[in-house]
């Protein structure tokens, strides 16, 4: 579904990514670890548009990427859920899920505000509440919810679990498993291993720009001196 090949991405005259290559399955999920500053935001932001890369190309549904403005990639039907979850503030949460949901790809079954309340109830309970005053774990769940709300195939999502409690990560997991369960493929960076990797099909690891391993996440398990030396656990 998604191809990123020999991919380079400056910010001015410094080097942030020197070739990345990875591939995201249609219906699988693959992680992007590393630790900070190793390119996993400069690698998402490249692909959806909002760092322009240098070279390299970035193939999705059979699209070329590079060079294409960022909404015209979220048409093409990936949705992103940012670091930071950049909810609006002064929007409801309702509003927040509806402003920009949309069925352009005409999917059979599409994503709902009912669905995302199924998915997760606590957001169906706060619905009311204007962004600012949401927990951080509220805000990430809406963050999940506004993305599949656009009805992307592919759903990214960078430090999806970042600062949250480990109930609220557990939820946002298991709700992750969900989704892919409904032939959605998502692409994820986040720190908390243990748990990204019982629902990950394949992992990849960037170190200093350059993707440095590759596998599944037995392999990686298995792979003490990878997750030492990449990973630091
Ligand atoms: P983190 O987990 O801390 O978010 P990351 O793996 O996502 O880290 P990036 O944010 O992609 O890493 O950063 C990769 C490299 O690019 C780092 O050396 C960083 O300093 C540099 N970089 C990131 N954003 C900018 C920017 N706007 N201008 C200049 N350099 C940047």
């Amino acid at each position: 579904m998604l191809s990123v090949n020999n991919l380079t991405t400056h910010y001015g005259t410094s080097q942030a990514l020197f070739g990345v290559e990875l591939d995201v399955v249609t219906g699988e999920v693959a992680t992007l670890l590393g630790r900070n500053g190793m390119g996993k935001t400069t690698t998402i932001n490249s692909i959806m548009g909002i760092v322009p890369a240098s070279s390299g190309s970035i193939v999705f549904d059979e699209v070329e990427l590079i060079g294409q403005p960022s909404y015209k990639t979220a048409n093409l039907g990936i949705g992103l859920v940012p670091e930071g979850r950049q909810i609006f503030p002064n929007l409801s949460l309702m509003e927040n899920l509806v402003a920009t949901a949309s069925n352009h790809l005409n999917h059979d079954n599409p994503w709902t505000v009912d669905k995302v309340f199924d998915l997760f109830p606590e957001l169906g309970e706060r619905r009311k509440s204007m962004g600012n005053l949401l927990s951080g774990g509220e805000q990430q769940m809406l963050a999940i919810g506004r993305a599949l709300m656009t009805n992307p195939k592919l759903l990214i999502l960078d430090e999806a679990t970042e600062g949250l409690a480990p109930l609220v990560r557990h939820k946002i997991w298991v709700a992750l498993n969900e989704i892919r369960k409904q032939a959605m493929s998502i692409l994820v960076v986040d720190k908390n291993l243990t748990d990204l990797l019982k629902i990950a099909n394949r992992n990849y690891i960037i170190e200093r720009g350059r993707i440095v391993w590759s596998g599944t996440s037995d392999e990686l398990r298995d792979s003490r001196d990878v997750l030492q030396r990449y990973l630091g656990v």
